[in-house]
């Protein structure tokens, strides 16, 4: 049997870096890289009944609604690579969402090791993400609606770090620096939480 890989999420505002560092630890740690966001705007490129549902609550810069996010994480984290480890990268958002998965991983006797807070100044965001708005056309990075996606992590998002602190899972990484350097912070702060690749 091979061994388990930790069961990791990244939390932290949109134009934080999240993407791009899941898919360096999900590398390093050999575990999935499942992104909500992606799922979503596949379906929604593809046209699916999902798609249809999502799109207008991701070009507006709000979450779409609990219950079809949930659905759609089940779904994902019950396929055989997400069995020994993987790493959450937007989800969960809300507190619905927490207990959703809480219920998910106590009915699979298991349990997260880690969160990793990425801590990114709002206007550094904002100006990374008007880039990357420019670079990959993506409709919600509009400068109106980042700003809205911005209050929807503070109000929705942001008090899921208080609730991970309380668990003792938080481990806050500053995310501003080159990829590799904000990577190799995550590697050493979960090293010293016992979570080593
Ligand atoms: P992201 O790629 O994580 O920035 O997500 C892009 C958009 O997808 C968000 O603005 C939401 O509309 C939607 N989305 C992604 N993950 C979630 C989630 N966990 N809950 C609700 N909506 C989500």
């Amino acid at each position: 049997m091979s061994p388990a890989g930790p069961r990791l999420l990244l939390i932290g505002p949109p134009g934080a870096g999240k993407g791009t560092q899941a898919q360096q630890l999900s590398q390093a740690f050999g575990v999935p890289a499942i992104s909500t966001g992606d799922i979503f705007r596949h379906n929604v490129a593809q046209e699916t009944p999902l798609g249809l549902q999502a799109k207008a609550f991701m070009d507006a810069g709000d979450n779409v609604p609990d219950s079809l996010t949930n659905d759609l994480i089940t779904d994902r984290l019950e396929e055989s690579d997400a069995a020994n480890g993987f790493l959450l990268d937007g989800y969960p958002r809300t507190t619905d969402q927490v207990r959703h998965l809480d219920d998910f991983l106590a009915g699979h006797n298991t349990a997260m090791d880690a969160v990793v807070q990425l801590v990114a100044d709002p206007d550094v965001v904002v100006s990374r993400l008007r880039k990357r708005a420019t670079e990959q056309g993506r409709s919600d990075d509009d400068e109106s609606v980042v700003r809205h996606r911005l209050e929807v992590y503070q109000d929705q998002t942001a008090p899921l770090i208080d609730l991970y602190t309380q668990r003792g899972l938080v481990v806050a990484i500053d995310g501003i620096g080159d990829i590799s350097e904000v990577t190799q912070r995550i590697m050493s702060a979960l090293a010293s939480v016992g979570v080593t690749a």
